[in-house]
C-alpha cells in the first residue's frame, strides 16, 4: 500500500517474482498515502439495476419515510416518498404514487443520498504487519480484503468511493457494476504515481525488492510521468492519484517534503486531462501542496500544512481539500514503526489546525477518510470533526454528497432527484440536529437494490455480513 497520512499502498509480485503493482491495496510499507486504482474505460456494465442481480420482481419500488433532506437546498421534506425503477430515482414526492408490490415504509428516519468517500483503500487495513505486507502478501489477499471491507463500507452508507488501490479495486468496481458483489461503486486510480523512493513507492527494503517503473506508477521526469498516466488509464484508472510530497505511512524522510516538481505535476495533470481524467494529490508540506494546486490537480489529499496563499489559490481554482482527519483519532499509533509513528505525531496536530483554517476561509471540501488507516465502516466519523470545527451539519453532509460528486465528476449521484442513481440511505432522527446519526445508518439502497434494512434492531437484509 501506499502511505497517506494514513494510507497504504500495496505491492504484489507476479508468479515469476517480478513486481507488478506497487501501489496497490496492501497496507504495506508506506501508509501515508493511500492510493487507489481507477476503473477503466473497459466496457463497464451498466449501472446496477434493481431487479436483475437479486432476482427481484420488475417494477417500481416505493420508499416512504418521515423525512427526506434535499442536500442541495437544505430543505427537509416531511412524509417523503421516493419512487425507484430500473436502478434510478423516477420521482421524489410525486402527486400520485404508483401501485407497487415493493412499497416500504421506513418510518422515523431521514432519507439521504448515499454517501461518497473520496479517499479509501478498500484492499487493506493498517495493522502491525502493514509495512511488510508488500513482500509477504499477494493481490489475492487484497482482493478478499476488498470484498470484505467493501461490504462493510457499503453497509455504513457509503455507496460510492474513490479508491486508491491498484488493480484490485479497479476490478472490485467492475464486479460491483456487474452486480456480483455488494460494495461501493468505485472510481479507481489503479496505481498511484510517485517518484523513485518516495511515498508512493515501496520503500524500506533491499535493492531489487519491489522496484517498479511507470507501469507500477513509479515515474521520474515529465515524460515518464506521462507514460505512467497513460498506462494507469489504459488499465482502468478513472482518476490519477499521486504523491506530491512525502508522507506518514512510509519509510522515507521528512513527512512534508516536496517530491514531484511543478513541471512533473503539470505534465501529469495535462496528460490526464487529455483523457478527461482528474488528478488527486497526496500532499502534506506547503511547497508540494502549492505546486500541486498550481499544476491544476482537482483535490489535495490531507493538506496538512496550508498557507493563506495556498488556501486563496484553492478557493480561486476550486481545488478541493480532502481532509482525511478523523483517522487522527483512530489510527493505531502503537502498531506503527517508530519512524512512522514520529511522523504521524508531528503532522497530525498541524493538519487539524490547517483544516480549521480552511473551513474558516471557505476552501472547497470533499469528504474523504483514508479508510484503511481508520477501521473500514467508521467513515462517518469524519462528519463530526467538520461540524466540531464550525461547519454546519448541512454543509458537512454536502461534502459527502454534492461536493464529492462534483469532485468525482459523477453528476448522476449525490442528490435525491428524478433521474439520479437510486443510491439512497436512511439515518434515524434528524442529521441537521445531530450529525452523529450518520454513524447509525439504518437503510441502504444501491442502484435500487436493498442492501441493508434495520428493523427493530435487526437487519432484514443481512447480505454482506
Ligand atoms: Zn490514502
Amino acid at each position: 500500500m501506499k502511505r497517506c497520512n494514513g494510507s497504504f499502498r500495496s505491492i504484489s509480485a507476479n508468479p515469476d517474482g517480478r513486481v507488478r503493482d506497487r501501489a496497490t491495496l496492501i497496507p504495506a510499507v508506506a501508509i501515508l498515502v493511500l492510493t487507489m486504482p481507477a476503473l477503466t474505460g473497459i466496457a463497464a456494465p451498466e449501472h446496477l439495476t434493481a431487479q436483475e442481480p437479486m432476482g427481484m420482481y420488475a417494477g417500481p419500488t416505493v420508499l416512504r419515510a418521515a423525512r427526506l433532506l434535499d442536500v442541495e437546498t437544505g430543505e427537509m421534506h416531511r412524509d417523503a416518498v421516493i419512487v425507484v425503477e430500473d436502478g434510478l430515482i423516477t420521482a421524489v414526492n410525486p402527486a400520485s404514487v404508483p401501485d407497487a408490490m415493493h412499497d416500504m415504509d421506513l418510518g422515523d428516519v431521514t432519507l439521504l443520498p448515499g454517501f461518497i468517500d473520496t479517499h479509501t483503500h478498500l484492499g487493506g487495513q493498517v495493522s502491525a504487519t502493514s509495512f511488510t505486507d508488500a513482500v509477504t502478501r499477494t493481490e489475492a489477499y487484497e482482493a478478499f480484503n476488498a470484498v470484505k471491507y467493501g461490504g462493510i463500507t457499503l453497509r455504513a452508507g457509503f455507496t460510492t468511493v474513490r479508491d486508491f488501490g491498484g488493480d484490485v479495486t479497479v476490478e472490485l468496481g467492475r464486479a460491483v457494476e456487474r452486480g456480483d458483489i455488494a460494495a461501493p461503486r468505485v472510481i479507481p486510480s489503479r496505481n498511484s504515481l510517485g517518484i523513485t523512493g518516495g511515498h508512493c513507492d515501496v520503500t524500506g527494503f533491499a535493492p531489487g525488492i519491489r522496484e517498479g517503473g511507470p507501469e507500477e506508477g513509479i515515474a521520474d521526469g515529465p515524460w515518464e510521468v506521462v507514460e505512467a498516466v497513460r498506462y494507469q488509464i489504459k488499465h482502468g484508472a478513472r482518476v490519477i492519484k499521486t504523491c506530491a510530497t512525502a508522507g506518514v505511512l512510509s519509510m522515507e524522510g521528512p513527512v512534508g517534503a516536496q517530491q514531484y516538481t511543478l513541471e512533473e505535476l503539470t505534465a501529469m495533470v495535462e496528460e490526464a486531462a487529455r483523457h478527461g481524467i482528474r488528478v488527486a494529490a497526496h500532499a502534506h508540506g506547503p511547497e508540494g501542496v502549492l505546486a500541486a494546486v498550481q499544476a491544476g490537480v482537482a483535490s489535495i489529499e490531507h493538506g496538512s500544512i496550508l498557507t493563506d496563499e495556498i488556501m486563496d489559490l484553492m478557493v480561486e481554482k476550486g481545488t478541493y481539500l480532502v481532509p482525511t482527519t478523523y483517522l487522527v483519532d483512530r489510527i493505531a499509533l502503537d502498531q506503527l514503526p517508530p519512524l512512522v509513528r514520529a511522523k504521524a505525531e508531528e503532522i497530525t496536530p498541524l493538519a487539524r489546525q490547517s483544516l480549521q483554517r480552511a473551513i474558516d476561509r471557505g476552501v472547497p471540501i470533499a469528504f474523504g477518510t483514508d479508510a484503511a488507516v481508520l477501521p473500514h465502516g467508521e467513515n462517518a466519523g469524519e462528519f463530526g470533526i467538520y461540524v466540531g470545527m464550525g461547519m454546519s451539519e448541512l454543509d458537512a453532509l454536502r461534502t459527502a454528497t454534492i461536493h464529492a460528486a462534483d469532485l468525482l465528476d459523477t453528476p448522476d449521484r449525490g442528490r435525491l432527484a428524478e433521474g439520479m442513481l437510486a443510491d439512497i440511505i436512511a439515518v434515524p432522527g434528524n442529521p441537521l440536529g445531530d450529525i452523529e446519526v450518520t454513524r447509525d445508518v439504518r437503510f441502504v439502497m444501491q442502484g435500487g437494490r436493498v442492501i441493508k434494512h434495520v428493523v427493530g434492531g435487526r437487519d432484514m437484509h443481512s447480505m454482506g455480513r
